[in-house]
């Protein structure tokens, strides 16, 4: 038995059941399938028997990544890095399918920072496959107006269609995290709103959500100053609360801002 490494977040499945569903939520025969944090190999050797094209694999634990080389010495390709380190763009030609059961707080950074750096010209993948803390995927897929809305909503359906596929509970890994989890799985939209820079999402939405129970009076005046017109054109009401704007009305505010910004 493999000793976990609290400091990587290693929790490892161990449910044979939810790890076929995991991987059965895509056809990956003859795909490029790229799999994050593979740890020993539960989802990989799942990933193998549906003959894929090609497995790559990043994952940051030496030990573990000789003891993958042992167990798949077969046609590979490993990337023993950081995934956050790792420049997606630049992976592989080919588009890849991705699986991933990370550590929570590196699931929600990986997909933030994917989800900034897509090439507009070209997405590297088909679809994201990704485990998160339960707490976390039930914000990545709320509504407008309740209260799980937020930054992450907002970012994360901009660029990404979203489904939930299933609820994990701890008894399902080894060691037993102290959370539920779920996985979610992500498609790249063929129409959403162009930004000069995404980054300005970010930052709009950081600023209207700072207080979420107050109005956005505030936060609005702050990024659009005497320019009131905006709220009343887009239909504002800015006795609102930051949760009760939908997704639309986000996008419209950052274009607007990069209007102003010139
Ligand atoms: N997917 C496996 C292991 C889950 S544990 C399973 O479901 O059983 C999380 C895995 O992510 C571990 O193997 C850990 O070493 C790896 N990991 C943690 N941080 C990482 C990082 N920043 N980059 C790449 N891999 C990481």
């Amino acid at each position: 038995m493999i000793k976990a490494k609290k400091s990587l977040g290693q929790n490892f499945l161990i449910d044979q059941n939810i790890i076929k569903k995991i991987i059965n939520v895509v056809d990956i025969k003859d795909k490029n399938v790229l799999e994050i944090g593979p740890g020993t190999g539960s989802l990989t050797s799942e990933i193998f028997k549906k003959k894929p094209k090609k497995i790559i694999l990043i994952e940051k634990d030496d030990k573990l990544v000789e003891i993958l080389k042992d167990r798949f010495n077969k046609d590979i390709e490993f990337i023993n890095k950081d995934v956050l380190k790792i420049d997606e763009n630049n992976l592989n030609n080919q588009i890849l399918t991705v699986f991933g059961n990370l550590p929570y707080n590196i699931s929600t950074e990986i997909l933030s920072k994917w989800i900034l750096n897509i090439n507009p010209k070209k997405v590297w993948f088909s679809c994201l496959v990704l485990m998160f803390q339960k707490e976390v995927a039930d914000r990545i897929i709320s509504k407008f107006n309740t209260k799980n809305y937020g930054r992450l909503t907002i970012l994360a359906n901009w660029r990404l269609n979203i489904k939930k596929i299933i609820d994990i509970k701890p008894s399902s890994f080894q060691p037993k995290p102290k959370v539920e989890s779920t996985v979610l799985f992500f498609e790249p939209k063929n129409n959403f709103t162009k930004f000069k820079n995404a980054k300005n999402l970010e930052k709009i939405t950081r600023i209207f959500f700072m207080h979420r129970r107050k109005m956005i009076k505030k936060p609005f005046k702050q990024l659009f100053r005497n320019n009131e017109n905006i709220a009343s054109e887009l239909g504002i009401d800015l006795n609102l609360r930051p949760q009760n704007l939908d997704f639309d009305t986000y996008y419209e505010l950052t274009k607007r801002y990069e209007f102003l910004r010139g």
